[in-house]
């Protein structure tokens, strides 16, 4: 028996029945409001140097460069994988990479094993050096803070000196790079983002939304802080790319006050964000079908309902799985 989530019923249009192989170019836009819920520090995957990632970005035609924290993609994509793998270790639904079997042969970020075949695989991509490919079907951008970096941004400097008391290490009379590396963003702080998905299967889309509702650990791994929340606050079905993370902002930043009462409320960041989304998608050159909010509510109360009773999930994603080429 078929498995299907019914509130994306009326969209079947821009979504796969079955796994192509060639792209038709339907696509999903995942609109987000991505919130810190605790003091975080933003680094890119991977990066050990001191301080928030930063990047300058215009705010208007012909204003200054703001500096803005940036959460970037590979860190976006990186947590909401190993949130996504997760569930598919759990239920046994990764994959040998040879033919070899064994614990170490299992299908693993970052070690050159894709199975190939995983759900992971198939829908976030992979590359082997041998030949196999999967393009990621998972577009990302990176997000940027709705408020400039010294709005949201703040430093710490409580443990930045070393045993002498001093700010120098004893040793090297190196300067203590403390004070950067406790720069932190502080909770409350916003990010716009779109997650674009590509030609995928409505259970794709279902992964990929408990994903983003699953995944909260998106601060660096070392510093142990840095919760985060995905609030879904939109979807836009589209037969083309819509607007970019920094257009988005850009527009949005510019309808708040000059100086803003800090920290900004979700709730009143969600009219704004949906109605600007919506114009820019207006200018989009082909077919754009928007997901009314309160099918949205629907949909993501089912997405949530599924997870909540695991059965059910499972026999969803055996059933995505099964739609997978070369499965036998
Ligand atoms: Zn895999």
């Amino acid at each position: 028996m078929s498995m299907v989530i019914r509130s994306l019923e009326p969209y079947q249009d821009f979504l796969a029945p079955q796994y192509q192989n060639f792209p038709r170019g339907n696509y999903v836009n995942i609109l987000m409001i991505r919130e810190t819920l605790s003091e975080t520090i933003f680094r890119t995957e991977g990066a050990a140097g001191p301080g928030l990632n930063k990047e300058f970005v215009r705010l208007t035609a012909g204003g200054e460069p703001v500096p803005r924290v940036v959460i970037t993609k590979r860190k976006q994509v990186a947590v909401e994988r190993r949130t996504g793998r997760e569930l598919l270790r759990r239920f046994d639904m990764l994959y040998s990479a040879n033919q070899k079997g064994g614990e170490d042969n299992i299908c693993a970020l970052n070690r050159n094993n894709p199975c190939e075949k995983c759900i992971d695989c198939m829908l976030y991509g992979y590359a082997v050096g041998g030949g196999g490919a999967q393009r990621s079907r998972v577009i990302t951008q990176d997000a940027y803070s709705l408020l400039p970096a010294g709005d949201i941004a703040e430093e710490r400097t409580f443990n930045a000196t070393y045993d002498d008391g001093t700010m120098r290490d004893p040793i090297n009379k190196e300067p203590s790079r403390a004070l950067s590396e406790n720069e932190y963003v502080k909770p409350h702080s916003h990010f716009l983002d779109v997650q674009v998905l590509k030609d995928v299967m409505a259970e794709e889309l279902v992964y990929v939304l408990g994903n983003l509702l699953r995944s909260t650990r998106y601060g660096a791994v070392s510093s142990r802080v840095g919760r985060v929340t995905n609030h879904i606050i939109g979807i836009t079905f589209s037969t083309c790319e819509l607007y970019s993370n920094l257009e988005l902002t850009e527009e949005v930043a510019g309808l708040l006050p000059e100086e803003p009462e800090l920290p900004l409320l979700t709730q009143d960041l969600v009219p704004p964000v949906r109605e600007t989304a919506a114009r820019l998608a207006g200018q989009a050159c082909g077919r754009v079908q928007e997901m009314p909010p309160e099918e949205l509510d629907q949909l993501v109360a089912e997405v949530r309902q599924l997870y909540r009773q695991e059965e059910g999930l499972q026999a969803l994603l055996r059933q995505l799985e099964g739609k997978y080429p070369d499965r036998g």
